[in-house]
């Protein structure tokens, strides 16, 4: 048996290596909680994968601590671990929407509280399968088109909000838009489509609810088709931030368990897809909602839903009037 209970797993490049301040401050906090952990730092891309992995067959809850492509990559070694581990987030990124959709605030004090607490219970995960063979599990959004496209230049440049704003305006003025055809349980849509986000959370891109309706507890994706002019997309973010993009007539959305996306037309070039940020390649991709697919340590009642409530006077998931 291990003397430490945790194994925090930590990325010093993360946020351009800007966070080793926040890193820190969680260490003073942990030992101030008294909490037994033992930190581990990743050295390369997919390290934290490996790492979680290993240390989850080793008897540690695993513990991301870092933006949202830490706690995708922990999650993800946790649960092919096969072992059940517990595993938690310190929210240290510039988004946090991960960590968000299990009810985490951006709060590292707060984060580490949650950890001495121990409340953990089970939350649905996604599951993408590209028709490539990449096979990645992810807690927030999967998405293809637009934002997949964004994602996918910004990962190659700096990290950081500044570098992946011009990249969002770099991008648009070279967008042409595309036909898809999705496949659901009960519905399909064969038409326009800037971006379809497949939502197991209800936001990314640091709290842009896209899929506000999603439930972390019901097996069932959110889905928004998005559909609109170049302008239009730009206005509609701010509407996103606040969780009223519905209804939209720019905007069709779904539920559904299983989703298929793919291209309409084999001649245009092809949509990329990423879940939690992290690019997985080309589509055609499967999604598959596994209900209560995994436990996390969680707080008590969902303080992101409450703070965003204190923030504006309304649940976002609550229809807007
Ligand atoms: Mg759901």
């Amino acid at each position: 048996m291990n003397m430490e209970d945790y194994a925090i797993i930590y990325n010093p490049a993360s946020a351009g290596g800007k966070s080793k301040k926040d890193f820190d401050y969680a260490v003073k906090c942990l030992n101030d909680l008294k909490v037994k952990y033992k930190l581990f730092e990743s050295e390369y891309m997919g390290h934290m994968i490996e790492l979680a992995h290993k240390l989850a067959k080793d008897g540690y809850s695993v513990i991301g601590a870092g933006g949202d492509g830490t706690c995708n990559e922990v999650f993800n070694g946790a649960i092919t671990s096969n072992t059940g581990a517990l595993c938690g987030f310190i929210p240290m990124g510039s988004g946090n929407d991960i960590p968000g959709a299990i009810g985490i605030c951006p709060d590292i004090k707060r984060a580490c509280e949650i950890i001495a607490e121990g409340h953990s219970s089970k939350f649905d995960i996604g599951l993408a399968t590209t028709d490539d063979g990449v096979k990645r599990y992810f807690l927030g959004i999967g998405s293809q088109g637009f934002d997949a496209e964004v994602t996918r230049r910004a990962n190659e440049g700096k990290k950081g909000p500044k570098n992946y704003a011009m990249t969002t305006v770099k991008t648009i003025f070279r967008w042409k838009i595309r036909d898809v055809k999705i496949t659901m349980d009960n519905d399909i849509y064969e038409g326009r489509a800037n971006c379809v986000a497949v939502g197991n959370g209800p936001s990314y891109g640091s709290g842009l609810y896209i899929c506000s309706k999603a439930r972390m507890n019901d097996g069932l994706f959110h889905i928004a088709v998005v559909d609109m002019g170049k302008l239009q997309l730009l206005r509609e973010f701010k509407s996103m931030y606040s969780a009223t993009v519905y209804p939209n007539s720019s905007v069709h959305d779904f539920e559904s368990h299983k989703v298929k996306i793919e291209m309409k037309n084999p001649e245009d070039e092809i949509y990329y897809c990423q879940v939690d940020g992290e690019v997985l390649g080309k589509i055609p991709v499967n999604y598959e909602n596994i209900k209560d697919g995994y436990e996390f340590i969680r707080p008590k009642i969902d303080e992101k839903a409450e703070a965003f409530k204190n923030e504006y006077g309304r649940y976002f998931y609550d229809p807007c009037e």
